[in-house]
């Protein structure tokens, strides 16, 4: 069975750069919504990796995420952009207290962990395990430059009583598996490139990624003063939401079963 590991890092539009509030988090709050419907309809539970800083303005939404059956992850705190190189302390506090945070929301354990921009550091592992987290995605599979080795690529593998989930990487382009550098590269490219080098290889496992502010069409944008993330973001593309349900509906109709991240955690450790 192909499993799909479908991740969202919820966070302020921009990658996080933003202070979090309403007007800062146009992706949250236009297209979470939409997502959350379109899973249901979809039958297809995810991953979100919550930056805990949108809490205040966002409870609500995170809690129906839970409810919808989807696995809530912590993202941090503040989404450090220094997270792998700032001081131990602060490290410490923001992976310890986003998954309190969330565990007091969701009335439910947080396992899972991704640092901002995949910054991880050497003991970030031993800090997670020590906190009680059974899971990682904060890594990107190695590049694979020979094709018939993309296969190995994105597995996940346990370290100590931790499992690790890499991002899955883009075949040739070397980017990490995620929905901006898929619609960049065009659905319709990355399905036909993916058909050739992935379909004929015995793909067990994919992590894939994306962020809400990735599907914002410019409209919604506007709100953005901000000159690189206009020019960044400028698709003017109303058709983002369904060139990620053309996505979806292909791995869908290639047998890719959605699963949590936990689950295969748990399923592993029986
Ligand atoms: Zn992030």
């Amino acid at each position: 069975m192909k499993k799909i590991f479908l991740s969202i890092d919820v966070e302020s539009d921009w990658g996080g750069r933003l202070k979090a509030t309403q007007d800062n988090c146009q992706g949250i709050k236009i297209i979470i919504p939409k997502l959350l419907h379109f899973f249901n309809d979809e039958k297809i539970k995810c991953n979100f990796f919550i930056s805990t800083n949108i809490l205040t303005e966002f409870k609500g939404l995170i809690q129906e995420m839970a409810h919808d059956g989807h696995e809530i992850a912590s993202h941090g705190k503040n989404h450090l952009l220094n997270f792998d190189t700032a001081d131990f302390l602060t490290v410490k506090d923001e992976i310890y207290q986003s998954k309190i945070e969330l565990e007091e929301i969701i009335t439910s354990k947080i396992y899972g962990f991704r640092a901002p921009q995949f910054r991880n550091f050497p003991g970030l592992y031993d800090l997670l395990e020590k906190m009680g987290y059974l899971y990682d995605s904060s890594i990107v599979s190695k590049k694979i430059y020979l094709p018939y080795q993309l296969n190995q690529s994105s597995n996940p593998y346990s370290i100590g009583q931790l499992y690790e989930f890499p991002v899955s990487r883009m075949m040739f382009f070397n980017f990490p598996m995620g929905f901006l550098w898929i619609n960049i590269l065009g659905v319709k490219t990355f399905i036909s490139i993916f058909k050739q080098h992935y379909l004929s290889k015995k793909v067990d496992y994919l992590t894939i990624y994306l962020h809400p502010f990735d599907l914002l069409c410019t409209k919604d944008n506007s709100k953005t003063n901000l000159l690189v993330p206009k020019v960044f973001y400028n698709y003017n593309n109303k058709n983002l939401f369904n060139n990620f349900k053309e996505l979806i509906s292909f791995f869908k109709t290639y047998n890719f079963n959605f699963e949590n991240f936990s689950s295969h955690v748990i399923n592993k450790k029986k």
